[in-house]
């Protein structure tokens, strides 16, 4: 319905209307028309109203993301009309509960953030070898135990189911999706210790920050009962369409010991450990794809040749600073969809100068993830769903310190993940970034510096 307005209605208001007629403007696109006598934004979609409204808001003086009553401001927009869409469909941010856990407000802060930022879907790691953070009630040992595995400051701690609905229901609010993580086989030293019989050797593992051969068993039948029953849980909690099952850093030597796996390799007609861990995600993938859903895996299960992996099964590339673009070559020609969100330059827990165990190597600035970014394509296969970015918590990345890895360098990959046409050049882009920061200061988001030159001598990460 394409709404007409007399000269007495619809002034000095802001309006909300849709046309069907225009074939442009499907999902997440909007048209924002500022006049002297009027606001208007034109979507077919909820989606598209709500990201008009951010573009308007970005027009709009910095108090207007005042959490208090803020005087003595022109409320001013700029006359313009535009019409804006995203590039993909998939623009996500990673954060890892897993090594460290944070606050359901904390989380709520980011999704605002996110929204703010066009992104549409939290992908969160919520398993980790330090740490079981999602409830589950069948297995409730997978949090009174898995949950207090690491003895480290914001290392305790789980989300409630209560706490999961009031996250996935405030990320819908903001038409962002909730993906959750559950990492198997490897990177699940936590729950390994509460159940240590879901490894090889029944033998509880130590926690790691990193990863280690101590997997789930995949020659144990009992254990596909065990995740399928966790993934139920999962299912009922997160209403989405995908859910992440890892499948990253799973080394084998374990596997190749254990006469279960071994036995199973054998019954299977696999070729090695290899071909048992794409088993191991064939099962998973079809359990998901019963109820409706998809699998996303890292990239790992793409690197080797093998069985193929069911229709259902997305990758996440990732591993660029390893492997080049081997898996996302390997997923398209496989025909599996792709998100792109490579170490080299969406991993944002990199910082930008060295810190901790990070260092000058694992180090990125602004210019670099703009200019460089291997995630960045200018001409996407069309079974590229979209982009993302990433925040791990390894060496103890705790809460009061996350602001800073993530901005401002995450309007790099949110700009790459959102516009479409050509790169801007980057001094342009900056000038357009700084002009946000009084933004970011009303929102209280305590940015790090951009560039590497721009790093104060002593300057503190944590
Ligand atoms: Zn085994």
């Amino acid at each position: 319905m394409h709404l007409h307005w007399s000269e007495e209605r619809g002034q000095n208001a802001i309006l909300f209307t849709t046309d069907e007629k225009r074939s442009d403007l499907v999902g997440e696109a909007y048209c924002l028309k500022v006049t002297p006598e009027r606001v208007e934004i034109c979507a077919n979609a909820p989606s598209g109203h709500f990201y008009g409204v951010q573009t308007f808001l970005q027009l709009l003086p910095p108090e207007i993301y005042s959490s208090t009553t803020v005087d003595h401001v022109l409320w001013q927009v700029p006359c313009l009309e535009i019409f804006d869409a995203p590039k993909y469909g998939w623009r996500s941010f990673m954060l890892d509960s897993g090594r460290q856990f944070q606050s359901v407000d904390f989380i709520k802060r980011y999704l605002d953030l996110l929204a703010m930022l066009k992104l549409n879907v939290f992908h969160w790691h919520l398993t980790e070898g330090q740490g079981w953070r999602v409830q589950i009630n069948r297995y409730p040992g997978l949090t009174q135990i898995g949950s207090r595995v690491a003895q480290g400051e914001e290392q305790q701690g789980y989300y409630s189911c209560e706490d999961i609905r009031e996250i996935v229901a405030y990320a819908a609010e903001r038409f962002i999706a909730v993906v959750p993580e559950i990492d198997v086989p490897g990177h699940c030293e936590a729950a390994l210790i509460a159940y240590p019989e879901l490894s090889c050797f029944a033998q509880p593992p130590e926690s790691v920050m990193g990863f280690s051969p101590n997997l789930i068993c995949a020659g144990k039948e009992e254990n596909y009962q065990f995740l399928q029953q966790v993934l139920d849980e999962i299912c009922a909690l997160f209403p989405g369409d995908y859910v992440h099952l890892g499948g990253d850093e799973a080394p084998k030597d374990n596997w190749d010991k254990c006469p279960a796996c071994q036995k199973k390799i054998k019954e299977e007609g696999l070729k090695d450990s290899n071909g048992l861990q794409r088993y191991f995600a064939k099962r998973l993938a079809d359990y998901l794809r019963r109820k409706g859903k998809k699998a996303i895996f890292w990239e790992d299960v793409v690197l080797q040749d093998g069985e193929p992996l069911p229709d259902n099964v997305v990758v996440f590339w990732w591993n660029s600073r390893a492997h080049g673009d081997l898996a996302y070559r390997n997923a398209l020609r496989r025909g599996h969809s792709v998100i792109c969100g490579t170490n080299a330059y969406c991993y944002l827990n990199y910082p930008v100068a060295p810190w901790s165990q990070y260092d000058r190597s694992r180090t990125f600035d602004l210019k670099t993830t703009y200019e460089k970014n291997p995630s960045d394509l200018s001409d996407p296969d069309r079974l590229v769903l979209g982009m993302a970015c990433c925040l791990w918590t390894d060496w103890h990345v705790r809460m009061h310190m996350i602001d800073q890895r993530v901005f401002p360098r995450i309007y790099s990959l949110a700009d790459q993940m959102w516009r479409r046409g050509a790169r801007r050049p980057f001094d342009v882009f900056y000038e357009i970034l700084k002009s946000t920061y009084p933004r970011l200061k009303i929102l209280g988001v305590d940015y790090g510096p951009a560039m590497a030159e721009e790093v104060p001598p002593g300057y503190q990460w944590e």
